[in-house]
């Protein structure tokens, strides 16, 4: 049961305070999904150490020809972010379809890639924009791509108990690149995603470049369309090579029925609707830049 709860003015601070309670004491940021592991208690902790505190995590900055993104950051704040907004347009876009206000005023950027939930929304578009995150212990600092931060289905490979990502960070976008994000929910409330698709392109004239396709859920994490992926890589921007996409995309989607996410013959029937939807809006983007 939970008997303290301390504000860590530093990283130092909280990976040290992480460190002397040896298990026990774990991160929590918004609170939006641990506080009801620890109610339901599927989650226990004697310590809980707040990063929200910490000043050096609360921003989004350019640096270093990247978009560096604090563990404070909520999907509120990077929804209207023009760093975002300019450079990650399916990012914004995913921050907004989360939960209702309350849950983007509280809910971490961070934690919604934390809680390994392989559908959440901004993890989706953040596994297009090939994302990275910064991961602290006492021991020192290291990069992990995000897609090996998933240990399994609402599984991650981070331990909450003595590692802080303290940010995550992706390549800022370049001339003729543009992402998009979609989601199918079931209807105007609050409901979790159906299925999630998120793209990433870059063009060379009227050719795709070379395109990140990423889809949910139907894994552990978000997952590639690789054999789409593969087949635009070098194919032209046109009607037929988006249909044809879309088609493909479906070679790596093993969606599982589920009654809260509907039947996988449903999902399998509309994702290529929803893979021509977003390469439309990533291209729009791409050629707006
Ligand atoms: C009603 C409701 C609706 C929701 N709807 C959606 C939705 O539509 N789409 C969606 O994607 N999600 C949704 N969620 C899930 C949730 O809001 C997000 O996953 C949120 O982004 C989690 O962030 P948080 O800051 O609240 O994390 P917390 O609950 O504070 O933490 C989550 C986990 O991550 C760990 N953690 C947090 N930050 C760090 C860090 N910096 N370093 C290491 N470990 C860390 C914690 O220890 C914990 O295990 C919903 C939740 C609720 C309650």
């Amino acid at each position: 049961m939970v008997q303290n709860y301390v504000f860590p003015a530093t990283v130092s601070e909280a990976v040290t305070f992480l460190s002397t309670n040896r298990g026990k004491a774990r991160i929590i940021a918004g609170g939006t999904d641990l506080m009801l592991e620890l109610q339901d208690g599927k989650n226990t902790c004697d310590v809980l150490v707040d990063l929200t505190q910490i000043a050096e995590l609360k921003n989004i900055t350019e640096e270093n020809g990247y978009i560096r993104i604090g563990a404070s950051v909520t999907h509120a704040q990077a929804a209207k972010s023009d760093l975002i907004l300019k450079h990650a347009p399916a990012l914004a876009q995913a921050c907004r379809k989360v939960g209702s206000l309350q849950i983007r005023n509280m809910g971490t950027i961070v934690g919604n890639i934390v809680t390994g939930n392989p559908a959440a929304d901004a993890a989706v578009a953040l596994t297009a924009l090939e994302t990275t995150a910064e991961v602290t212990t006492l021991e020192g600092m290291q990069t992990m791509p995000l897609e090996d931060m998933y240990a399994g289905v609402c599984l991650s490979c981070i331990d909450s108990c003595c590692q802080v990502v303290t940010h995550v960070k992706f390549p800022v976008k370049k001339k003729n690149q543009g992402s998009a994000y979609l989601r199918m929910e079931q209807r105007k409330a609050l409901a979790l995603p159906m299925l999630n698709v998120s793209a990433m392109v870059s063009l060379s004239g009227d050719t795709f470049e070379w395109v990140r396709l990423i889809v949910a859920p139907v894994g552990a994490g978000p997952q590639h369309a690789q054999d789409a992926e593969e087949f635009l890589k070098g194919a032209s921007v046109s009607e037929a090579t988006i249909v044809e996409a879309g088609k493909l995309a479906r070679n790596q989607a093993m969606f599982r029925s589920s009654a809260i996410r509907g039947s996988k013959e449903y999902r399998m029937g509309v994702l290529p609707v929803f893979v021509e939807r977003v390469l439309h809006a990533a291209v729009e983007d791409a050629r707006k830049a």
